[in-house]
């Protein structure tokens, strides 16, 4: 990996080889910075459509196999109606509702269950209002790792169905989001490897 996890407030720095979620020095966001931007291009087999086509910018150590369903790769889709007539304006939309679990969160996920699973994670824990919960619980059990997901209970039934599908431990809690967050804290049996604060997610 040719990054370091760099605390966005203070000087910490750090090998992205732990399992870090925020800063340990002061508690603010951990980003990944790339002492020099990698070149864009194509490894791996001419048949993988996923994102780990590009491993130069992924949490991947050599010889590590990224735990994957197949993310990334999604249709870019030119918007004709809304670029109009005016050749400088071009409209594009990615589709990602086709990643493997239906949203964006597969690619943050399969990053961040990936780079924890080599580093040692033995549970994951993440509060959720839908697609994160979802991806989370999919990689999880790609990974062979257990995870227990909080999520309101006026979450969307299909939503909790998916969740429980791919064999994550549901917890309703009564609350926005952020009283979930409190939940987790307290909740100290659960080790905290993947959270909505994750760097690997953004
Ligand atoms: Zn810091």
């Amino acid at each position: 990996m040719k990054w370091n996890l760099d605390c966005s407030e203070c000087d910490f720095t750090s090998l992205p080889r732990g399992l870090d979620t925020v800063c340990p020095e002061c508690g603010s966001a951990l980003l990944v910075c790339y002492a020099n931007t990698p070149a864009v291009e194509l490894k791996g087999a001419r048949s993988d459509c996923s994102m780990w086509r590009y491993p130069e910018w992924l949490p991947l150590e050599d010889g590590e196999v990224p735990i994957s369903l197949g993310e990334g790769g999604t249709p870019l889709l030119h918007l004709e109606t809304l670029s109009g007539e005016n050749e400088s304006l071009r409209v594009y939309v990615k589709d990602e509702s086709q990643n493997p679990t239906g949203s964006f969160k597969a690619r943050g996920l399969s990053a961040a269950v990936t780079r924890a699973a080599h580093s040692g994670a033995e549970a994951f824990v993440v509060p959720t209002a839908g697609n994160a919960g979802i991806a989370l619980s999919a990689y999880g059990a790609r990974a062979g790792i257990p995870v227990t997901v909080f999520a309101p209970e006026t979450t969307p039934a299909a939503i909790l169905a998916q969740i429980r599908y791919f064999g994550a431990d549901l917890k309703l809690v009564n609350g926005h989001i952020f009283r979930q967050e409190v939940n987790i804290k307290e909740c100290t049996e659960f080790p905290c490897s993947v959270s909505n604060n994750s760097p690997l997610l953004l």
